[in-house]
């Protein structure tokens, strides 16, 4: 009988651990709820342990979203757990997942112990962690680096202190795929048995350093593993972690090579989720992107085209409508009316509150009378903007009004009017260009922040296509903060941007 792989998405937790992709909570709930959708087995939503943001955006993910196992991180000490216990106790089915680093690099840099004094913790944290949840999860972080002896040794502790799920990390995206397949055979055969009597489930979770994860992930499951843990484009830390879409379609598109196993995610979604979680998180995902880049399902080559008109089989491996991908630029028309519009949001998971609707009516309202076709993509992105606003009593800046002046032979210069803790202020700058004199005249009326990136992109193409900024911003402390502007006009999408950096920094100061 085929072996059910269950799915573990690490998009909230993982996944946003990547530099750059800081979000909100109403952003962070929106994303659990199209995971739910899509089918994956488990979410792990957050460490609540590091803010209180992080721990209430778990919370709220544990409450309000039905479905899937809710899971979050805790370090092996009891503070850890604890606050992961308050913040997944609400779910249907939670679960703790705590972690100690095994490897010896990791224990004498960074523990500081002894072999034994680890598995003294281990024992610790899984026996408190069961005391407050059925369902927990250990990993032996830096698990592909670690002697295997030793992890077993580990692993025996963990099952018999009660871990349900043991999970084998490539922290550091180091393993090669027969090596890692190799190391998930070794717990089999020697605690097989341990395994079996105790029903534990396991898991595999690798990082893509050298290209490998998703290639490593099938190893793993090929040998005995049946959780795979994966984030949505495969974002993550460096270079981030197996991609979900990448892992399903594998079992999918090639299930007579891999007969055996199967997976209960609804791949229709999976466009849709990749696209909320690349613009919720800023983080855009590359054109030749294996199954969600945009030239994935489109052939476009000359060579390709001629077989193509004969029959799709002859270059397309996977039907585009299997993963959800409905094509791009379907036009909404001027007059559609809210139904339309509520309609094309909840299709691809965004299901916004009267409020938000009203917001978004009115900017596409706006847009449409500057004689611009609104298209999917458009609406879509103009929902981001409205979720994404910071809230109003943390708008401490607001854009009141600019004007940019350049010209091929005079040098460009910004003027701005600010309301700053609701007093005007006026000033301008020069720059080299536009968004240089506007972000110098923007951060010499309020803080000194220094732009680190700069994105532009064009959500539908043509010169009336609205554009969607996306800056990294710094401050003098060396804190990133991300922001993102959304305008028909590229240099007010840049100001909108730099205003809401400027606002995340300053609340970041007050708290
Ligand atoms: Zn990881």
């Amino acid at each position: 009988m085929a072996k059910k792989i269950l799915i573990f998405d690490t998009t909230l937790r993982d996944g946003e651990q990547s530099p750059g992709a800081s979000l909100t909570s109403s952003e962070k709930l929106l994303i659990a709820k199209q995971l739910a959708k899509l089918g994956v087995d488990i979410i792990e939503a957050g460490f609540p342990i590091t803010s209180e943001s992080d721990f209430e955006s778990v919370k709220q993910i544990a409450e309000e979203v039905k479905g899937p196992i809710i899971c979050g991180l805790a370090r092996a000490m009891k503070g850890d757990i604890d606050r992961a216990w308050e913040a997944v106790k609400y779910a249907e089915r939670p679960r703790i997942h705590t972690f100690v680093a095994t490897s010896q690099i990791h224990i004498d840099k960074k523990l500081r112990k002894s072999q034994d004094e680890v598995i003294e913790m281990v024992i610790e944290a899984v026996r408190h962690a069961k005391s407050l949840c059925s369902d927990v999860e250990f990993s032996p972080e830096d698990a592909a680096r670690t002697d295997i002896r030793y992890m077993c040794s580990v692993v025996e502790a963990a099952i018999n202190a009660g871990a349900t799920t043991i999970n084998i990390p490539d922290t550091v995206g180091y393993a090669e795929p027969e090596e890692f397949g190799n190391r998930i055979k070794g717990v089999f055969e020697n605690l097989g048995g341990l395994i079996d009597y105790h029903k534990v489930v396991i898991s595999v979770h690798c990082h893509d350093d050298l290209g490998l994860s998703v290639a490593n992930s099938l190893a793993g499951v090929m040998n005995g593993a049946t959780q795979v843990e994966c984030t949505i484009n495969g974002i993550g830390e460096r270079a981030g972690n197996a991609s979900l879409e990448e892992f399903v379609m594998n079992l999918k598109t090639r299930s007579d090579y891999f007969a055996d196993y199967y997976t209960s995610i609804n791949t229709k979604e999976i466009f849709a989720t990749s696209q909320m979680v690349s613009n919720l998180t800023g983080l855009l995902v590359q054109r030749n992107k294996a199954i969600v880049g945009r030239n994935a399902f489109a052939h476009e080559a000359g060579i390709h085209q001629h077989g193509m008109l004969k029959d799709k089989k002859t270059y397309e491996i996977m039907d585009a409508s299997d993963v959800g991908w409905r094509g791009e630029h379907i036009v909404i028309g001027k007059h559609s009316g809210r139904h339309a519009v509520e309609n094309t949001l909840s299709e691809m998971g965004y299901g916004l509150d009267a409020v938000q609707i009203d917001s978004v009516m009115e900017r596409i309202k706006t847009l449409a009378d500057k004689s611009k076709e609104v298209v999917k993509e458009d609406i879509i992105a103009i929902a981001t903007d409205v979720l994404g606003q910071v809230a109003s009593n943390e708008e401490i800046v607001k854009l009141v009004d600019y004007s940019i002046s350049s010209g091929n032979e005079k040098q460009t210069s910004a003027c701005v009017v600010l309301q700053v803790n609701g007093e005007e202020k006026k000033g301008s700058s020069q720059g080299v260009g536009p968004v240089d004199a506007l972000s110098k005249a923007i951060t010499g009326l309020t803080y000194p922040l220094t732009l680190k990136e700069y994105h532009l992109n064009a959500i539908t193409g043509g010169t009336n296509a609205l554009a969607h900024v996306t800056i990294l911003v710094e401050d003098d402390s060396g804190t990133i903060f991300s922001a993102d502007g959304i305008s028909e006009d590229i240099v007010k999408a840049s100001a909108l941007a730099l205003v809401k950096g400027l606002n995340k920094a300053w609340n970041f100061l007050k708290k």
